[in-house]
C-alpha cells in the first residue's frame, strides 16, 4: 500500500454513507407531483410514492423484520415493485428479486438458498407458493400483493394484503444511517446449467452505479436518452438485475414512471400512446414483440429512445427500428456487474464518418463507461492488446460488481480469477474505445480449427428479408468438431431453404467477412426459437432440440 496522507474526519463530521435512502430524498425536491403509473390501475405523485415508502417500511417492521434480514419479492414490474426497491434496503434488509419466469423448482432452490425471511406474493403466483410453500426453510411470514379486491388469499403466515396494511400504517419512518457495504440486493443468475448463482450489491454499489448511469444516460450528446422531462417505463424485468438500476435513476431525478405489470406486447404499445413515454431499455425479442404487436401498426414510433442489452443487438433490428422512428443504442452487462459496464458513444471521429460506419458501432457493445475498466484475457491470464482483433475474454474491474456468489465462495473465486471480474464473453477492444462481443466462450462455433462467432453469423443471416428471428449454434461433426446450425423464423408468407440461405451468405464470404465454413449446411424453419427466462435465445435448449430433431429425420430440417 501506498503510504498517502489520510486525515481522520473531524470527530463530530457527518461521512453521509452512500445509502439507497439518499437516491430517495432528490427526487421529491425536484418534483413532487410528477406521476409514478402502473398499467391503467394507479397513478400517485412522488409526494405519494415517498409517504409509501415510509408506510412499507412500517408495515415490514411491524412485521418482524430486522436489519440483515432477507426480504423478497415475487411480482411483475408495478410501483409496488418500486417501493420495494427502496423501502427494505432503507431499512437494513436485503430485497431479493425473485426470478418468477425459473421453474418452481429453481425458485424454491433460490428462496432457500438467500435465506428469504418474508415474501411478497402477487395473487398471480399463489399457486406457484403454495407449491414449493412445504419445502421453504426460512420464510417465516408471507404477504399478498393483488392488482384486485382480495384481501386474503391461501399464503401460509400471511401478515394481510398489501394495500390495506399500507393504508393502516404511518406515513412517517425515521430511516437511519448505517454502513454503506451493507448488502442491499440480491439475485441469481440465469445461468442454464447447474443451480442459479447468487450475486449480491451494496447500497454503496448501486448508489455509485446509479450516479454513473445517470451521468452517462444524461451526458453523452450523441446518445442523450434521459432527461428530467423524459417518462420512462422499463421492458426489462425488474427481477432482472433491479431493471437495469434504472429505477434508481428515474426516482433519484423526479422523473414520470411507467410500469406495465407483465408484458403484454399490446398493453405496452398502448402505455407507450397514452402515458407518451420516451425512454425504455430491453432486450431484442422483447422490442421484436413490441414492433410486431397488433396495437402498434402503423404507429410512429418518433421519440421512443431504447436501450438494447442483454443480447447483441443487430443490424436488421436497428434498422427495422429505425424506420418505425425508434432510436435504438446498445449497452452490455450481466447480472454479475449491476449492471451497467459499457453503452455507445458516437465520438468526434465517428460523427465525421459516414452513417454506416456509425451504425456498425452503435450497434457494438459500446465504450466502458466511467469508472468502470475493462480489458480481454488470455487463456494464460495474461492482458492481451486493444487492437480490434485479438480475442479474448473479456474481464472488468468497477466500483459495482458483485464481490462473489453468495455462499459459494469457490465458484466466486473463479469469477474473480487474477483480481479481474470474468464475463465468460470472447470480444475485442478498439481504438475508438468499444467494446465488440463476438460470442458467449460457451458458444463460439469451433470448425475445422476455427474460432466462429454465432453471433456474427445470426447478423448477417438476419439481413435476408425473408428472416424474422435467427439462432445460431454449434453441433457435434465426426470430421470438423462442431458445424454451424441455424434455427430461422420467417416473416409470414416468405421461404427460404439452405441453399437460398447459402446464396445470401457467399457475397460475405467473398468480401471475407466469414469464411467458407459458416455457411451453415443445414438449417431448421420453425415457428419460435427457445428463450430464457429473461427473453435470450436459449442455446441449450436448441442444441437439445436439434439433437432430437436429427435424431428422429424431422420435417423441419433443410440441408444443403
Ligand atoms: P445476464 O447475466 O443474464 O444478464 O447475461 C449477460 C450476458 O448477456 C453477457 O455476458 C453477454 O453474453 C450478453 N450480453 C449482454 N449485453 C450484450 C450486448 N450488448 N451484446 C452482446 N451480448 C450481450
Amino acid at each position: 500500500m501506498l503510504q498517502t496522507r489520510v486525515i481522520p474526519p473531524a470527530d463530530n463530521a457527518h461521512e453521509a454513507p452512500l445509502l439507497i435512502k439518499r437516491l430517495l430524498l432528490s427526487g421529491i425536491r425536484y418534483e413532487k407531483t410528477r406521476e409514478i403509473v402502473y398499467r391503467d390501475q394507479m397513478r400517485y405523485s412522488y409526494a405519494t410514492f415517498n409517504e409509501r415508502v415510509a408506510r412499507l417500511a412500517n408495515v415490514l417492521s411491524a412485521a418482524g423484520v430486522k436489519a440483515g434480514d432477507t426480504v423478497a419479492v415475487m411480482d411483475w414490474d408495478s410501483h409496488r415493485y418500486l417501493e420495494c426497491m427502496f423501502a427494505i434496503p432503507m431499512i437494513g434488509a436485503v430485497l431479493h428479486t425473485i426470478n418468477i419466469r425459473l421453474s418452481a423448482e429453481q425458485i424454491l432452490y433460490t428462496m432457500n438458498h438467500a435465506e428469504d425471511k418474508l415474501v411478497l406474493v402477487n395473487s398471480e403466483f399463489v399457486p406457484l407458493y403454495q407449491s414449493v410453500a412445504s419445502q421453504l426453510t426460512t420464510v417465516e411470514k408471507t404477504l399478498l400483493l393483488t392488482d384486485g379486491a382480495e384481501k386474503s388469499a391461501e399464503l401460509p403466515n400471511l401478515v394481510g394484503e398489501y394495500e390495506s396494511l399500507l393504508a393502516g400504517a404511518s406515513a412517517q419512518y425515521d430511516f437511519p444511517d448505517f454502513d454503506e457495504n451493507s448488502v442491499a440486493t440480491t439475485f441469481y443468475t440465469t445461468g442454464t446449467t447447474g443451480n442459479p448463482k447468487g450475486v449480491y450489491f451494496t447500497h454503496r454499489q448501486l448508489v455509485l452505479h446509479t450516479l454513473a448511469e445517470a451521468s452517462v444516460l444524461g451526458s453523452l450528446d450523441s446518445v442523450r436518452l434521459l432527461g428530467t422531462n423524459d417518462v420512462y417505463m422499463p421492458i426489462t424485468p425488474m427481477f432482472h438485475v433491479h431493471a437495469w438500476g434504472i429505477p434508481y435513476v428515474a426516482t433519484m431525478l423526479g422523473i414520470k414512471q411507467v410500469y406495465p405489470g407483465r408484458y403484454d406486447p399490446e398493453l405496452l404499445v398502448q402505455l407507450w400512446q397514452k402515458e407518451k413515454v420516451t425512454f425504455s431499455h430491453c432486450v431484442p425479442t422483447i422490442l421484436q414483440m413490441v414492433l410486431n404487436a397488433k396495437a402498434g401498426q402503423g404507429l410512429d414510433f418518433a421519440g421512443w429512445k431504447i436501450i438494447i442489452g442483454g443480447s447483441a443487438l443487430n443490424r436488421a433490428l436497428y434498422e427495422a427500428a429505425k424506420a418505425r422512428g425508434i432510436q435504438l443504442t446498445a449497452a452490455y452487462g450481466m447480472s454479475e456487474t449491476c449492471p451497467l459496464i459499457s453503452c455507445a458513444h458516437i465520438n468526434d471521429e465517428l460523427l465525421a464518418g459516414s452513417e454506416d460506419e456509425r451504425t456498425t458501432y452503435r450497434i457494438k457493445a459500446g465504450v466502458p463507461v466511467p469508472l468502470v475498466e475493462a480489458a480481454i484475457m488470455g487463456a494464460d491470464g495474461r492482458l492481451l492488446p486493444a487492437d480490434g482483433e485479438t480475442q479474448g475474454e473479456l474481464v472488468l474491474r468497477a466500483p459495482w460488481l458483485t464481490q462473489g456468489y453468495f455462499r459459494e465462495p469457490e465458484k466466486g473465486a473463479e469469477l474473480w480469477e487474477h483480481g479481474w471480474l470474468h464475463t465468460g464473453d470472447v470480444a475485442t477492444l478498439d481504438d475508438f474505445g468499444f467494446i465488440d462481443i463476438r460470442d458467449r466462450i460457451k458458444d463460439v462455433i469451433k470448425t475445422g480449427g476455427e474460432w466462429l462467432s454465432s453471433l456474427e453469423l445470426e447478423d448477417l443471416i438476419s439481413r435476408h428479408p425473408a428472416v424474422r428471428e435467427v439462432a445460431v449454434v454449434g453441433i457435434p461433426d465426426p470430421q470438423w468438431g462442431e458445424r454451424p446450425f441455424a434455427l430461422l423464423v420467417l416473416r409470414e408468407g416468405q421461404s427460404l431453404d439452405a441453399r437460398g440461405l447459402k446464396e445470401h451468405l457467399k457475397p460475405f464470404v467473398e468480401q471475407g467477412h466469414i469464411n467458407k465454413w459458416a455457411i451453415p449446411s443445414q438449417i431448421a424453419l420453425v415457428t419460435d426459437i427457445p428463450k430464457t427466462s429473461v427473453g435470450k435465445l436459449d442455446k441449450k435448449r436448441i442444441r437439445l432440440d436439434i439433437a432430437q430433431w436429427q435424431a428422429s429425420g424431422s420435417a423441419f430440417l433443410s440441408a444443403l
